[in-house]
């Protein structure tokens, strides 16, 4: 999978992917990341990428010429075109602008976007990028969340490492993304997968369960006997309901969309009985 960012500051990416998992990814060629200065997109002395905004009002807006051309060079078509020449293809490119007024950036579409074979980041400056560059080639607007930061840099490598890391072979454990937070459903995970710890649950949209490791009592405070005691089964039970815990304290939201087994709708009217 190959990841192109269009950017003002193509300086912000210097070490960014020079750590852990994602530098190995890269080693590896599991994924591999372009980073394209807008400015080398312009034709003034002063290497212009932004502009006035129409209407008036405050900042400024990077201007659409630059971003068209930086597209082009990448091979990226306007949507109607591109659309039609990939009619026939599996896996058109996705050209992803990112936006505080996008779409918001989950772990299932993180798991979408793993499943194409490239991916191009717009990131945005001052107050934003001139509209028509998301109308004629983008596919989609993608928010990290409801904040506003002043560039979409910051977002785009979030969007990369989150989705480099759903790629095959780049965790050490193929099918450690479906244990984690937001992961898919124990149904949804092959069941002959080597190296699956069946004291593990596919989080199945929940939140992950506590983690610990040793030294078994640390200030005060010990590890629960229950997963110092071996029973794998004793150990997926304490799990689930640790996920049930967690998602309902801190996201009851996801809890509506989550797969949940009979066993966990019962646990979780357990769970909720016990609030005063
Ligand atoms: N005027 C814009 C608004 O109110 O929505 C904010 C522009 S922001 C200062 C500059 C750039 O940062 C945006 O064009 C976008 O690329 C990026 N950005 C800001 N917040 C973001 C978020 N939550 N997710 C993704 N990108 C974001």
């Amino acid at each position: 999978m190959r990841f192109e960012i269009v950017t003002i500051f193509p300086g912000f990416f210097a070490g960014i992917f020079e750590n852990g998992i994602l530098r190995r990814a890269l080693a590896e060629r599991l994924v591999s990341v372009g980073v394209h200065d807008l400015r080398a997109f312009t034709h003034d002395r002063h290497r212009t990428v932004d502009d006035r905004p129409f209407g008036g009002g405050e900042g400024m807006v990077l201007k659409p010429e630059p971003l068209a051309e930086a597209l082009a060079s990448l091979g990226i078509e306007p949507k109607a075109e591109r659309h039609a020449s990939n009619a026939a293809q599996a896996g058109p490119p996705q050209v992803v602008l990112l936006s505080a007024q996008g779409r918001p950036f989950t772990q299932a579409l993180a798991r979408e976007l793993a499943a194409v074979d490239r991916v191009v980041l717009v990131c945005g400056r001052y107050e934003g990028v001139d509209e028509r560059i998301n109308q004629l080639y983008c596919d989609m607007e993608l928010s990290i969340g409801d904040y506003v930061l002043s560039g979409g840099e910051l977002a785009a490598a979030v969007v990369v490492d989150a989705t480099m890391r759903l790629l095959p072979g780049v965790l050490g454990n193929e099918a450690s993304g479906d244990f984690e937070s937001f992961g898919v459903a124990d149904a949804e995970i092959a069941a002959a997968e080597d190296g699956v710890p069946r004291s593990q649950h596919g989080a199945g949209g929940l939140l992950d369960y506590p983690h610990y490791t040793r030294p078994a009592e640390f200030g005060g405070l010990r590890v629960p006997e229950t997963l110092l005691n071996g029973d794998h089964a004793e150990i997926r039970r304490w799990r689930r309901e640790q996920q049930l815990r967690k998602t309902l304290a801190n996201r009851p939201d996801l809890l509506e969309g989550a797969a949940l087994s009979k066993e966990d709708k019962k646990l979780l009217e357990a769970i909720r009985g016990e609030r005063p």
